[in-house]
């Protein structure tokens, strides 16, 4: 049996009717840029986290510029998050001439170290950055108050976070921005690119909501330069769509989590693999599993196992942000980040998907344990 990564057919099988008149509506209003259908997800999905305020944007990594350049970031500033991650987080970072400034994960949750933030910050440190990897949320607590300490701002990038929550309260509202990511393969996925920025700041949101329209206010008068940020229409009423089905499909994702769970104990694979703790911190966090991802001896030889038998699986993610070739000029070296390198070269991710069935998650336990078996 052939398992993909990731399958969204039997989602939108669901959905199709639902979707194909949300669309329908659009075009008939042809309302295309910003407008009603994205005011009304914007203020879905600012009512799902609990904020005031939600600004749409063409993408997560363009919500992440958008909040650097709401903050002023500018060259000779540094950003501190971390090196584990998906580009977007310290690209945005370098695109404004501003230097990432990495603090290596925890072993445990692959976010980044809190305890190891303080002796990173300088004088020129303007902003924190943590991620919210795999969909677990950061020691926020402990990055909120040394920002508050220090007068930094906080933004989250929780693109593969939404519907986390830390201590009951949601991703995205726990720093004064969030920024969310509806890549087709995030935990909701529009058709195509689309993202967002939460915040409890109403300054902070206008200055967004301008700066997401090429820093224009009112008509033709730019006090600023902002850009193209803006979320299209579609997007958001397909989006609008999914935004109530997302805690089901959260709970489907922390069911398959336990299968896999149960299915590799019953293997006997557990002391070989290392598999992720979805608890969310034995139930003060909701972890909402955007990748189920495990440690693995031999973990390139296992993918080219899992490939052979149509096992799909990725590796999140291969090369560290910093020995990535274009970060080249800041001089990391291999054992900088030994966790993060560490992680690299360990983890995999495996089919979490919410529609994955009793069947899909067998063939791909059973795979893993016969590449053991024989290896
Ligand atoms: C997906 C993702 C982004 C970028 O989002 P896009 O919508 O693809 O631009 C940024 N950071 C992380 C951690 C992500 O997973």
């Amino acid at each position: 049996m052939k398992v993909p990564l990731l399958d969204l057919r039997a989602q939108y099988a669901a959905l199709r009717e639902e979707t194909e008149a949300a669309v329908r509506a659009v075009f008939e209003s042809q309302h295309f840029i910003l407008g009603p259908a994205v005011e009304s997800f914007e203020q879905a999905v600012a009512a799902y986290c609990g904020v005031p305020h939600a600004i749409g944007v063409s993408s997560g990594t363009d919500a992440i510029l958008a909040c650097l350049m709401a903050e002023g970031v500018a060259p000779g500033d540094e950003v501190i998050t971390s090196p584990y991650s998906f580009f977007a987080t310290a690209g945005c970072v370098a695109r404004l001439g501003a230097r990432p400034v990495f603090v290596d994960i925890d072993p445990g949750t692959y976010n980044l170290r809190a305890d190891r933030v303080a002796e990173r910050i300088t004088p020129r440190t303007r902003a924190l950055l943590p991620v919210h990897l795999f969909g677990q949320p950061a020691d926020m607590d402990a990055l909120r108050e040394m920002a508050a300490a220090r007068g930094l701002t906080v933004i989250e990038d929780a693109c593969q976070a939404i519907g986390a929550e830390r201590n009951g309260a949601s991703a995205g509202g726990l720093g004064d921005y969030g920024c969310f990511s509806f890549f087709p393969s995030k935990n909701l996925g529009g058709a195509g690119d689309g993202g967002m920025v939460v915040t409890r700041d109403p300054v902070r949101a206008a200055r967004l909501r301008r700066l997401r329209n090429h820093g224009m206010e009112p008509k033709y008068i730019h006090p600023e330069i902002g850009g193209n940020f803006r979320l299209d229409a579609l997007q958001a009423a397909v989006l609008a769509v999914k935004l109530p089905r997302l805690d089901g499909w959260t709970a489907a994702r922390q069911r398959n989590a336990a299968r896999y769970e149960r299915l590799f104990l019953a293997a006997g694979l557990t002391d070989r693999l290392t598999l992720p703790d979805v608890s969310g911190r034995g139930g003060r966090d909701r972890h909402v599993v955007n990748q189920y991802v495990i440690r693995a001896p031999q973990r390139d030889a296992l993918r080219e196992h899992l490939s052979a038998r149509g096992i799909g699986h990725e590796v999140y993610y291969p090369v560290p942000l910093h020995l990535q070739p274009c970060f080249a000029h800041w001089g990391h070296r291999p054992g900088d980040f030994p966790e993060s390198e560490r992680a690299a070269a360990e983890t995999l991710a495996l089919p979490i998907y919410a529609e994955l069935t009793d069947a899909q998650a067998e063939a791909v336990v059973a795979a893993i344990a016969d590449f053991y078996r024989s290896a």
